[in-house]
């Protein structure tokens, strides 16, 4: 029986699946997903994750429990040779071992981009998997304790302020959604007011949100402004060291909390570990149907799509046009990709991939939000609900959807909560000091 090889169970990989194991016939072919996660990771519910609107474990759908057909294996794809169909895994416990493989799937997206800015490996956290976005809010939490103890002065204003950096989507929706948490944490200490929160969005370019058009991304750094945020445009991070901002512009000043979200960067396996066909920003070379290669030169057996790939965008009526890093592509393409294998295991004819783009919605707090589809576009309340309409919709499986509304629904009533849990990190302190108060701090 073949095998069909999928590296990476993210938002692609785990729609090729989840579909390959709906049209595959039984007997027809085995399907095998590699990833270290045990989880697809919903990524666009991690701001809400960071604001406490949704439950950390609900933006991870299993992998064991809803793609029960394939075979799942705990470990990262180190190496992939097409050539001899074998691809070396790195299981999370254990020895690097080769996995023998006929048709092979690459879906394992992409990473954060980082810059070699002094301080930065240090000081900041990226916001683009689970376990960044609790880490964020507990830190932002634990913050606020800290702050409430504190004099006014130098150390509770660096606890008290938050530096995002990068204006993309990503950054925007986390930086919206901190301050609304902020905000709404102040009725619960006294000791701080507004004018203790400092929060900083930095981006290098002229404009932030540049998913939507330039009136609603005004109106979205309007907004933030209104609400306290400072939007910094045209200006680039400089250093961080110790957690002392210093920015192009020339202006200092001490943040706590420092996110970096200023782009995607190539998934070194997929750009340097592999003998496909990458391009210049290490994405692999795909065809229109998803199989790798060039309309002239496809690699037999070998599909890709996501983050990873560089897809050609028919919609957009331009040679070479590729279509963008999102989940709303990543999704159609991981179903298509299926498609096209099965049809090509029963050597039918592929179908390209043609998705014309519905538009962006995105979260900037609780009940705010910017939503534009074509000549629609709505602000606040209404794009909030369009927001998590969307959502629910979208993630996947059933059990997804009911788990992330019976969280939504009581927080209507009771607003979030607001508790770090970042002992967490340190289960044993209590156990080992016996009691005695800071002996683990
Ligand atoms: C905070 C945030 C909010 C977002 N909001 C939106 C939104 O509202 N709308 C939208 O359209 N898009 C949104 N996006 C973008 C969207 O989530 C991504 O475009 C999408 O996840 C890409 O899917 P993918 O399958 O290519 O990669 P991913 O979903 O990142 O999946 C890649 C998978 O591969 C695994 N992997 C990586 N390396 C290896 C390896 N070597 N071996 C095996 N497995 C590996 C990873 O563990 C991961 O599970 C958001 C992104 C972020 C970070």
């Amino acid at each position: 029986m073949p095998r069909v090889l999928v590296v990476g169970g993210g938002y692609a990989g785990f729609y090729a699946a989840w579909h390959l194991e709906r049209r595959l016939r039984p007997g027809e072919a085995e399907v095998v997903v590699v990833d270290p996660r045990p989880y697809m990771t919903y990524q666009p519910f991690l701001p809400e994750v960071v604001a406490g609107s949704v439950e950390a474990r609900h933006a991870a759908v299993s992998l064991r429990r809803h793609l029960r057909r394939s075979t799942v294996v705990a470990g990262s794809v180190v190496a992939i040779d097409h050539a001899s169909r074998t691809a070396t895994v790195r299981p999370v416990e254990g020895e690097d071992h080769p996995l023998r493989y006929d048709v092979l799937v690459v879906t394992a997206g992409a990473v954060t981009r980082t810059l070699p800015i002094p301080g930065l490996a240090e000081e900041a956290i990226g916001l683009k998997h689970v376990e960044e976005a609790v880490a964020i809010r507990d830190r932002l939490l634990v913050a606020f304790d800290r702050a409430s103890v504190l004099p006014p002065g130098p150390a509770r204003q660096k606890l008290l302020t938050v530096t995002v950096v990068g204006g993309g989507f990503t950054g925007v929706e986390g930086f919206g959604e901190l301050l609304s948490l902020a905000t709404a944490l102040l009725p619960s200490y006294p000791e701080l007011t507004r004018d203790d929160l400092h929060f900083h969005l930095v981006e290098g370019s002229g404009r932030i949100l540049p998913e939507v058009s330039t009136r609603p991304g005004r109106w979205v750094l309007r907004s933030l402004e209104r609400r306290g945020g400072r939007v910094h445009l045209d200006t680039f991070l400089q250093s961080v060291e110790d957690g002392h901002v210093v920015l192009s512009t020339g202006e200092e000043f001490d943040s706590g909390l420092v996110v970096w979200t200023a782009g995607n960067g190539a998934n070194p396996v997929v750009a340097r570990h592999t003998d496909l066909p990458v391009d210049e920003r290490g994405r692999v070379v795909v065809r229109a149907d998803l199989r790798v290669g060039t309309p002239d030169q496809p690699v037999l057996d070998a599909w890709a799509a996501g983050d990873d790939a560089a897809v050609p965008d028919l919609t957009a009526g331009t040679p070479g046009a590729l279509t963008v890093p999102n989940a709303q592509h990543a999704v159609r393409q991981g179903r298509l990709l299926a498609r096209n294998i099965v049809a090509t295991l029963r050597g039918r004819a592929t179908r390209d991939y043609v998705h014309h783009d519905l538009g962006t919605v995105a979260t900037l707090g609780l009940g705010r939000g910017v939503f534009e589809s074509g000549p629609v576009v709505l602000r606040g309340f209404p794009a909030w609900l369009a927001h998590r309409g969307y959502h629910v919709l979208a993630v996947p499986t059933w059990e997804r959807k009911v788990r992330v509304l019976a969280v939504w629904l009581p927080a209507l009533l009771f607003g979030r909560d607001i508790v770090s849990l970042q002992s967490v990190q340190h289960p044993r302190d209590a156990f080992v000091s016996g009691g005695v108060p800071g002996a683990h701090r």
